[in-house]
């Protein structure tokens, strides 16, 4: 049975930035944002507050694993600008860029990750400020990505090269990271005190925690009324989460190195982690809609070429083999009139035989055009043993030519069947010039045997078998398909036009191979008005 195509609409979003959430990925993602609360009521009890000791790969661990997650992430929203060409993509790409960029200055001036007070010469407040930035950019980044949504609508497309707008991006972002590294880092004097001590945080801590808090609040609202797209909601789900992780780490302890401080990190590094995993997810869900798109189409290409330029095709196809029956009775009839004394008897029956290949060739294009009408050709009773043996006496020179043996096991008493005399009847000689070609490719015993009998109720059942070179592994389904061919010369139609036919015909056409050979098994309809 064939398959409906699946048409994608032309208009359907393909893109994360624009195709709508599912009901599923909705309840997922409320799952997540709930499994992150429940997270947060366990981690922000009691225990929290106790001072666990220092674990030194603990932060280069984390920073790494965080850098290389937002990098990539990075990275597939970029790919997602240089498609869907919207600022508001290229400014939440540049946020995961940003922020993973900012990572590096954070855990280099570390106090005690590299050297005890940290690297650049980092005094105790440089990492504290550089983590309050980093952690004000991303929603910055975020409500940016909201609002160049809408205002993208009417402008949507990017004017200058991608290539060189995501290269500046990272390049801004860089310069912009070592400009605030330095800034930070030869300041780190006059700057307010966050830390008291390597381990331990002042108020002013709390009060800049809370509004990162509720900067990723304002995100996160402004995500919420202007939700449309995949991307908004897990946008919502990462922020939820830098909301939750900023609280862990700062409020239960005041102090780094709190059971709060290991939670809240952790935490930060598995959401971030969950969330690149969605979006690969929903790429590759994307990716696999694209190409069953992209099958459609070819399908749908195939099966217009069946109807349009298949009719040239299949009229060269058909025409080819009479044409040159023709030539080669001309050629006999010419060999005939040019002896001595002209063979007038012989020459008369080769231009017989041009005259009557010559009918049977305009039947035949004249039936192709008919087949490629919408309209159902009309179809009569016919006894399908007369039509084997038409078809056998088409190909007789050949068979003989070849020195190929022609088995018949005609059944008896085979009930009469519905259907269109030339068509069938070029469905057969088809079928046996294949056979025929397949082996005059091999040596050994040729052997062409015909079958025909009652298949299920109501079918007749016609095999054609032969002992030449056989059908390849797993081509049994491709040699039907339009244009397929292993010949040189061959147009690759003839078994693709054979299956329409015999489709029209409410029947089947199907291969199977052989140890030696193939056989091509069709089945048509029994004329059930006529009893046998
Ligand atoms: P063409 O004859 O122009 O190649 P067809 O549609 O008739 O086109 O056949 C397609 C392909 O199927 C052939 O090229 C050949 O590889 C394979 N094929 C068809 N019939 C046979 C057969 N009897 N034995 C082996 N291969 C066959």
């Amino acid at each position: 049975m064939v398959k409906p195509a699946v048409i994608v609409p032309e208009d359907q979003p393909l893109t994360l930035a624009n195709l709508p959430p599912g009901r599923p990925q909705k309840r997922l993602a409320l799952a997540v944002a709930l499994a992150f609360l429940g997270v947060l009521l366990v981690s922000a009890g009691e225990f929290s507050n106790v001072q666990l000791g220092r674990v030194d790969a603990f932060v280069p661990a984390y920073a790494t694993a965080i850098i290389v997650n937002d990098l990539i992430t990075a990275v597939l929203l970029f790919n997602q600008f240089a498609i869907f060409r919207s600022r508001a993509l290229l400014a939440i790409s540049t946020g995961y860029l940003f922020t993973a960029f900012m990572v590096i200055p954070w855990v280099l001036t570390f106090p005690g990750v590299f050297s005890p007070g940290g690297l650049l010469g980092a005094g105790l407040q440089s990492t504290n400020w550089l983590y309050v930035l980093r952690y004000a950019a991303f929603p910055t980044f975020v409500i940016a990505y909201t609002l160049l949504k809408d205002a993208d609508r009417p402008k949507r497309l990017w004017e200058s090269a991608v290539g060189t707008t995501i290269l500046s991006s990272v390049a801004i972002s860089a310069v912009i990271v070592c400009a605030v590294t330095i800034l930070v880092t030869a300041g780190d004097a006059y700057l307010p005190r966050i830390s008291i001590d390597p381990v331990h945080f002042s108020s002013l801590w709390l009060y800049l925690a809370g509004c990162l808090i509720l900067w990723n609040a304002v995100a996160l609202i402004l995500l919420w009324m202007r939700q449309r797209s995949v991307l908004d909601l897990w946008l919502m789900v990462v922020v939820c989460s830098y909301a939750i992780e900023i609280y862990l780490v700062s409020f239960p302890g005041l102090a780094r190195f709190s059971a709060g401080w290991y939670a809240g990190r952790t935490f930060g590094f598995v959401s971030s982690i969950l969330v690149l995993f969605v979006l690969l997810h929903e790429i590759a869900t994307l990716y696999a809609r694209l190409l069953s798109a992209v099958l459609a189409q070819r399908r749908e290409r195939e099966a217009r070429l069946m109807t349009g330029d298949a009719v040239s095709a299949s009229i060269v196809h058909e025409v080819k083999q009479p044409l040159t029956g023709i030539i080669a009775s001309a050629n006999a009839g010419l060999n005939w009139l040019d002896r001595v004394e002209p063979e007038l008897d012989n020459a008369r029956n080769a231009l017989r035989r041009v005259v009557s290949i010559g009918h049977r060739t305009s039947a035949m294009i004249e039936d192709i055009r008919a087949h490629f009408k919408a309209d159902a050709r009309t179809r009569i009773s016919l006894d399908i043993d007369n039509i084997i043996l038409e078809a056998l006496a088409v190909v007789r020179d050949k068979l003989q030519t070849s020195g190929i043996i022609v088995q018949l096991q005609l059944g008896e008493r085979l009930p009469r069947i519905m259907g269109e005399r030339i068509q069938l009847q070029q469905v057969l000689v088809n079928l046996i010039t294949n056979a025929i070609e397949s082996m005059a490719a091999t040596s050994g015993k040729r052997m062409l045997s015909i079958k025909s009998e009652v298949h299920t109720s109501g079918y007749v059942m016609v095999s054609v078998e032969d002992t030449g070179s056989g059908l390849e592994a797993g081509a049994a389904d491709r040699i039907f398909s339009p244009m397929f061919t292993t010949k040189t010369d061959g147009m690759g139609m003839g078994l693709s036009i054979c299956r329409t036919i015999i489709e029209a015909h409410e029947g089947r056409l199907w291969a199977t191979a052989r140890d030696r050979g193939a056989i091509f098994h069709f089945t048509v309809p029994v004329d059930s008005g006529v009893s046998s």
